[in-house]
């Protein structure tokens, strides 16, 4: 297990943004996890739990305890059951479950970080959530101080959302139990438009599996969701908002809004979640908000390629990202009476 001191974490996020830790531990194997875990909890110490960084707002004065990156690796896969480790990098990991021809999670390719962390926001793009997937969490209670199995039930998963994201001081992940399907070398059925046309095939075919994943590669390329540490249009978490679900009173009362601000023709996104729940887009609100790709001065800016990643331009610290944030937080609700959440998780900071 290696220990350091007084460690920036800037380093360790795709935002290269926050503080220093305490101490800094790098665990290899799920007896690490376990014993460094204990080890925090026995002496009070505060804990933080880091995959690939990848969906993390880290304070600028860092983090007053123990930063534990979960390092740890395994891929097995039996059949059309795939089990990996936490520390397992998710993008290489759909990447050999393509080449073993097995369909499920093609979509999620080119997502950042750790197998570990997609359940926590039960990951999802371009049609796919782990959560239609994944079949049991391997995890370390610290209630309990014991290692539990949980079903995909227990998992409580909604759109960007889980049991563990609900009670994050709780679970430490270990390992993710994925049931994948053997459809002969073809993806599952493709369910997003923007894909089924870029592949030039309707919503709801299979198409090869390379062919699904090299398409979604692209398409998030040219949105700056694939890292490239050259572009700082990828120094982001990926979506800084999540898309909001309404209730149809509240849906109603926005699209009102709407029409006042846009005139009569124009028909904000509406996805059908759920009972009596609509969902709209979060990137449409902020465009129509007044906030377009590139928006910004200073040294945190609205992504060029995409409106919903806010990016560090190289300079900016954590501070600057949190006053864009919440410049368009504000610019949304002034517009359209939605108050956007941030999707990535904040440490030490607030919106
Ligand atoms: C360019 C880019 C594109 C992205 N695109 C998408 C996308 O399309 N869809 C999507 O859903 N997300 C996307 N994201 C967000 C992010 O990649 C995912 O949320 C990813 O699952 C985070 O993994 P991570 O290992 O980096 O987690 P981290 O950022 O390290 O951690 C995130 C949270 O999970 C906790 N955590 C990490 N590991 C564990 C563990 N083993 N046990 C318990 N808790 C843990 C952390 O404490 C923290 O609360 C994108 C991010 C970037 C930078």
């Amino acid at each position: 297990m290696q220990e350091l001191h007084d460690a920036p974490l800037a380093p360790l996020t795709t935002f290269r943004l926050g503080g220093p830790a305490d101490r800094l531990v790098t665990a290899t194997s799920d007896d690490e996890v376990i014993a460094a875990v204990r080890e925090a909890d026995d002496s009070g110490t505060p804990l933080l739990l880091i995959g690939g960084g990848s969906n993390l707002v880290v304070g600028d004065k860092g983090f007053a305890g123990t930063a534990l990156v979960v390092a740890t690796r395994g891929f097995t896969l039996d059949g059309t059951l795939l089990e990996l480790a936490a520390g397992e990098v998710w993008s290489d990991a759909v990447a050999r479950t393509v080449e073993a021809g097995l369909a499920g999670v093609e979509c999620l390719a080119g997502i950042p970080g750790s197998a570990g962390a997609t359940p926590i926001q039960n990951v999802g793009a371009y049609g796919q959530e782990v959560s239609s997937t994944i079949t049991e969490v391997v995890a370390y209670d610290r209630t309990t101080r014991e290692r539990v199995t949980l079903t995909n039930e227990q998992c409580a998963f909604s759109y960007r959302h889980s049991r563990f994201k609900a009670d994050p001081e709780r679970y430490v992940v270990l390992r993710v139990r994925y049931r994948l399907e053997d459809a002969g070398g073809l993806s599952a059925p493709l369910k997003y438009a923007e894909t089924a046309r870029a592949l030039g095939v309707e919503p709801g075919d299979r198409v090869p599996l390379d062919a699904a994943r090299d398409t979604v590669l692209k398409l998030r390329a040219g949105k700056g969701m694939v890292l490239d540490p050259e572009d700082h249009d990828t120094w982001s978490a990926g979506s800084f908002f999540t898309n909001p679900i309404l209730t149809d009173t509240a849906f109603a009362a926005f699209h009102a809004r709407v029409r006042e601000r846009l005139g009569d023709g124009v028909l904000p996104p509406a996805y059908p979640a759920g009972e009596g729940h609509t969902k709209t887009s979060a990137a449409w609100l902020i465009d129509k908000a007044g906030f377009a790709k590139g928006y910004g001065t200073g040294p945190a800016r609205i992504s060029t390629k995409h409106t919903l990643a806010l990016t560090n331009r190289g300079a900016a610290t954590t501070e600057d990202l949190l006053a864009l944030a919440r410049e368009v937080v504000a610019g949304v609700h002034e517009a359209f009476g939605v108050t956007l959440v941030n999707e990535p998780v904040t440490v030490g900071v607030s919106l």
